[in-house]
């Protein structure tokens, strides 16, 4: 028996929350109605590493590249050393894979994802090579990735990279259907 796992997305601020109405227009994917600022740039810093850094660092350039290529529109920033946001390895609860906080800032009636910290639960033994026992890297990465651009929580389809779910060992590291739909709903 295995146990599901959450992938849960999280918000900054109680602003934030409040303006977290997810758009269902397809059974599929949610959105959050809101977009990542152009430029945006992210880094992977030094402390608690549980991979070597350029591995996390290119596993999150592709994840990021991914939905880019679905989108055909350059979403996500550079990296650079001390960057908008952030992508690491810290204590989270047991159940938990991973978290990704959203920085919003709104100006009018406009909500913009302007900065984020995505934590991979260093409670689990991760990897990248299909490991029955490692969480994917590749595959959360992606799940993560597309909170950033602004992708909501999936619940029903599990074939979708925004489907909240996953299990140690489970590689899926292509987008689904749904999530290209909704991918290309935001940019
Ligand atoms: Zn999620």
């Amino acid at each position: 028996m295995k146990t599901l796992a959450i992938l849960l997305l999280s918000f900054f601020s109680v602003a934030a929350y409040a303006g977290m109405q997810t758009t269902t227009t397809n059974p599929c994917y949610n959105t959050l109605g809101y977009k990542l600022v152009r430029g945006t740039t992210w880094d992977v810093p030094d402390d608690g590493l549980l991979l070597p850094k350029d591995v996390v660092k290119t596993e999150v350039a592709a994840a990021m590249q991914k939905w880019e290529d679905a989108a055909n529109y350059n979403i996500y920033g550079d990296y650079a050393s001390g960057g908008v946001g952030q992508i690491r390895f810290a204590s989270l609860d047991p159940g938990v894979v991973s978290y990704t906080f959203l920085v919003t800032s709104t100006k009018g009636k406009k909500i913009s994802i302007v900065g984020f910290n995505t934590v991979l639960n260093s409670y689990y033994t991760w990897g990248t090579d299909g490991d029955p026992s490692k969480m994917d890297l590749p595959s959360v990465l992606l799940h993560e990735m597309g909170h950033i651009a602004g992708m909501g929580e999936e619940y029903s389809c599990d074939q979708d990279a925004m489907f909240i779910y996953i299990v140690p060992g489970e590689v899926k590291r292509s987008l689904g259907p749904d999530d290209i739909i909704g991918i290309n709903t935001l940019y």
